[in-house]
């Protein structure tokens, strides 16, 4: 048996051809193309797809295909209704993929994907819950409970970037004020460190252009501005993290997303913020969560598509 598998990203849409066990038979990768209009994009995509499955000499053995996806989408239905930056507005993407294979195709969002990548051939497996947080330019949301993904009413739970931890704080994308995303995200850091800049115009930080990575280098090397950066921005991370633990009492906490490249730089004090909260309300008389950079790097995607295959079509 054999799964088709693929992530759609905003520069690539990477796959392959898989077996349950996470073997790939043979990759693939296209440009998304996201300079162009979203039906044109959505037209080259399935279009290389077609050429790639024709070409692949086992096609007779594909049995489903797993998609991840960015954006709002109706896992119901296999349609992405709206993702911003690929400018995709209710493309049907199940239709569009079983007119090539002939075998059911499952969609989900690029999130839970990548939560269900971790769990399932990651090294998170051992666990039966997890919470993911991508920390990237928002902020991404999976939740895994009792071996299973939970994404609620049509694949359109799970928003936990959305969460208001600051009343009238900084506006947010989806349009309310002070959610978790605005002061949680990669976006929300680099601003906050520019903030910085702007009022400390020799610091260390100050030499370089501001990304995470030169916020976490900085503090490292000692900047008084950039280590004030880390302490706000683990602090909110913190509040979001501790509510969810709250909530969901969850084994592992997975961080995936360009901030997570700190690893133990933002695990460590993430980790001390926690201690000094006790670990939420239970925490006194419950084993603490792990707390886990994402472990398959940017094959999390792909991987999750497939056990999204393996699992719905079993
Ligand atoms: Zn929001």
């Amino acid at each position: 048996m054999i799964y088709l598998a693929i992530d759609i990203g905003g520069t690539s849409i990477k796959g392959g051809f898989y077996e349950e066990s996470g073997n790939c038979l043979k990759g693939f990768s296209f440009p998304t193309h996201g300079d162009l209009p979203g039906t044109e994009s959505f037209a080259a995509f399935i279009s290389n797809l077609k050429n790639e499955v024709e070409a692949f000499a086992d096609r007779d053995s594909i049995v489903a295909a797993g998609i991840g996806c960015p954006g709002t989408i109706d896992s119901l239905k296999g349609i992405c209704n709206f993702a911003n930056n690929l400018d995709w507005h209710e493309v049907n993407i199940r239709e569009a993929i079983e007119s090539i294979i002939h075998r059911p195709v499952f969609v989900t969002n690029d999130a839970n994907a990548a939560l269900l990548g971790e769990m399932t051939y990651g090294d998170c497996k051992k666990y039966r819950s997890a919470i993911l947080l991508t920390l990237g330019t928002g902020i991404g949301g999976g939740i895994y409970l009792n071996g299973e993904l939970f994404d609620g009413e049509e694949g359109k739970g799970a928003e936990l970037g959305h969460m208001v931890i600051v009343k009238d704080g900084e506006p947010c994308t989806c349009g309310r004020k002070g959610c978790f995303e605005a002061y949680a995200s990669a976006t929300a850091l680099i601003r906050h460190g520019q903030e910085g800049v702007a009022r400390n115009p020799n610091s260390l930080l100050a030499k370089s252009l501001v990304t995470a990575k030169s916020i976490f280098d900085a503090a490292k090397a000692g900047d008084v501005l950039a280590n004030e950066c880390v302490d706000w921005y683990v602090e909110h991370l913190g509040i979001g993290v501790l509510n969810y633990i709250n909530i969901f009492r969850p084994q592992a906490i997975i961080f995936s997303g360009g901030v997570s490249n700190a690893g133990d730089r933002l695990l460590n004090p993430l980790r001390e913020y926690l201690e000094k909260e006790n670990w939420g309300i239970a925490g006194r008389w419950c084993a603490k969560p792990v707390l886990a950079i994402a472990s398959l790097g940017d094959r999390s995607g792909r991987l999750g598509a497939l056990a999204l295959a393996v699992r719905k079509s079993k």
